[in-house]
């Protein structure tokens, strides 16, 4: 598995808020909670992750590029209050009370469940096909079987049979 490159600025700046919010929030629970692996190998449409029993917290690495701050002072304390509450509680629900309140009481966030990101770039690639009449976006899956031969899909309004278009350039 290939390592995802982040500019060592923007790595630092991951590092700095959770570091600082780790801080607050031992200081708040008198706790020592150590500090968590961080990597980049979140995949998808994901912003991140909280491995619990590895005490690791996973980041979209195309999603914090494109988002930088934003991104980090979002998904940082989401995804440490995970593991805050783990280290707390055990298992219990993902964004149950014990989360909500590791959040607005002990990190002083607001308790989002979810980032709202702009997910183009993450999210599944199309493929552009034609028929006689217009322009068609076929997900990879359907796009794969019309490789394959196993199946091909025709224009609703025309009846014709889609055919791929040359890739775009952008
Ligand atoms: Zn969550
Ligand atoms: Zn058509």
């Amino acid at each position: 598995m290939n390592t995802p490159r982040i500019p060592i600025a923007l790595h630092q700046a991951v590092m700095r808020t959770l570091r600082v919010a780790l801080q607050q929030a031992n200081h708040r629970l008198d706790a020592r909670y150590p500090e968590p692996v961080v990597n980049y190998q979140q995949r998808g449409a994901t912003a991140g992750s909280a491995w619990l029993q590895n005490w690791e917290i996973r980041l979209n690495a195309v999603l914090l590029r494109e988002n930088q701050q934003h991104f980090i002072d979002e998904v940082i304390p989401h995804e440490l209050a995970h593991l805050l509450v783990y280290a707390r509680f055990g298992r219990v629900a993902p964004h149950g009370k014990e989360w909500r309140w590791m959040m607005e009481q002990v990190l002083a966030v607001p308790a989002r469940r979810t980032h709202n990101f702009a997910l183009a770039s993450v999210q599944g690639k199309t493929f552009f096909y034609r028929c006689q009449c217009q322009q068609h976006q076929l997900s990879i899956r359907r796009h794969n079987r019309v490789l394959r031969g196993e199946t091909e899909y025709r224009c609703r309004r025309c009846g014709e049979v889609l055919r791929p278009e040359p890739p775009h350039s952008s």
